[in-house]
């Protein structure tokens, strides 16, 4: 009998620990399809790609130049399966295939300085994803040995566990009880047949829990029908940032499993940048089939709600605001005017980051690099163009719809030595609420 998926995948992640240049060949072949040939061989080295990363704008350094970063990828289809790719290979005129010293070098280019922001691919004229082929050019690093080894671990907890940060029911049981507590509402668990099913990213359970009781408080003043599931409640997937479909599909099948199980309508993606591109983009074709259940992100929901009049907010926050755009969530995933109508609805000063909304920087840490702890430095130093922006707002206060960003962002303040506060937009909404009126 075959073993379970997730057997599957737990048994390709060990056996991919020893590095192996030929599979990675394979793989990086496998991965390059007709539309990917078709924009490997549109660059015309024009170096846009280049003037819109952070790695290189803050380094100036040439090996950052996003399209860069693809050359193991593209020196293996130009070998193996570019036009006149066997002529070339018998005149000895082919590109030679990459070492594994090679590649264990390329790691930092395809890892630790690659944000899968998808800013360059919105600078290129030639309209090619290079942040889409950095994520597929990864899953022959993943397959080969050649990620980074904190990916390896978070892809191996996530798969046992649950969760890249190995958290479990109980914890998350423990902080339900501390916000029921703190809000004295009822947080439902799975409750069968409700509309929507929230699922939460870990980074939101240990470090932002407040955002229970912001989601209790919001739905229960909107008459939301929603619960929460015992398994299956994490959101986030370190198979796509690692680069491995089978251990993607198999957390994203979590969730799936969760949703089908209590028959809700809609699973909101929470704040969460790339929890939200698993979910929502790559989701069906992970599991290859379609979805009995919509995807919904919460800023979306939230926007939605107070535009048909079921959330009303009373009252401004007094701070100059600024809003940071998650990239996954904003220019990749085209969420970007509801978080403005939020701000606006609760902030009196919200002011906008020069180049703000799908034009905006990283904060650094997306795609994974946050838990690559040998990217630190390099993280902190791409820090620079966010701090650029946030600086030229003069804002008191920053607000993100990520809990990623939002962990990253705190971590790079400190860094750098600057005083503003982050905050969490849900959260944000959920303190101006308009105070709930006696009932009749
Ligand atoms: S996706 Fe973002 S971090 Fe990665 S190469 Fe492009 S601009 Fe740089
Ligand atoms: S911007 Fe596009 S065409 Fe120009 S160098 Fe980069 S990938 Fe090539």
């Amino acid at each position: 009998m075959e073993p379970p998926p997730s057997e599957r995948a737990r048994a390709a992640l060990d056996s991919a620990r020893a590095p192996d240049a030929r599979k990675a060949a394979q793989v990086f072949v496998a991965q390059v399809g007709r539309d990917a040939a078709f924009q490997l061989e549109a660059c015309v080295h024009c170096g846009l790609c280049a003037e819109a990363c952070h790695f290189h704008l803050v380094t100036g350094d040439p090996r950052y130049t996003p399209v860069y970063k693809l050359w193991p990828m593209i020196k293996a289809y130009q070998r193996e399966r570019a036009p006149f790719a066997s002529l070339k290979r018998l005149l000895g005129v082919a590109p030679p295939e990459s070492t594994a010293q090679a590649l264990a070098d390329w790691s930092e280019l395809l890892y630790d300085s690659c944000n899968l922001c998808g800013r360059c691919t919105l600078a290129c004229p030639m309209g090619i994803d290079i942040a889409g082929l950095v994520r597929q050019a990864r899953e022959g690093m993943s397959a080969a040995g050649f990620a980074p080894p904190d990916l390896y671990e978070a892809a191996g907890r996530a798969l046992e566990t649950g969760s890249a940060m190995g958290v479990r029911w109980p914890a998350l049981k423990r902080q339900i009880e501390l916000q029921e507590k703190d809000t004295g509402l009822k947080v439902p668990v799975d409750v069968e047949g409700a509309d929507y099913l929230v699922v939460l990213s870990s980074m939101e359970i240990i470090g932002f829990a407040e955002i229970i009781g912001a989601l209790a408080r919001i739905f229960h003043r909107a008459g939301v029908s929603w619960t929460l599931p015992s398994a299956g409640f994490e959101a986030t997937n370190v198979g796509v940032q690692i680069g491995s479909r089978e251990v993607a599909a198999v957390l994203l099948s979590r969730i799936v499993d969760a949703a089908e199980r209590l028959k809700v309508k809609y699973v909101i993606s929470p704040e969460c940048g790339h929890a939200y591109s698993a979910l929502r983009w790559e989701g069906p074709n992970l599991i290859g089939r379609p979805y009995s259940f919509k995807v919904v992100q919460i800023v979306e929901l939230l926007d939605q709600l107070v535009r048909e009049g079921r959330l009303r907010t009373r009252g401004k926050d007094a701070r100059r605001l600024t809003f940071h755009d998650p990239c996954q969530i904003v220019r990749r995933g085209g969420v970007s005017q509801a978080p403005r109508r939020l701000m606006d609805g609760v902030s009196g000063r919200f002011v906008e980051m020069p180049a703000s909304g799908a034009a905006s920087f990283c904060c650094g840490g997306g795609g994974g690099v946050s838990a690559i702890h040998r990217a630190e430095k390099l993280r902190f130093a791409a820090f620079e163009c966010k701090k650029r922006q946030v600086d030229a707002t003069g804002a008191e206060a920053l607000v993100t719809s990520c809990s990623n960003c939002r962990n990253v962002l705190e971590e790079a303040i400190e860094q750098y030595g600057m005083t503003l506060p982050v905050l969490g937009l849900t959260e944000l909404v959920a303190q101006y609420l308009e105070p709930e009126r006696p009932r009749p």
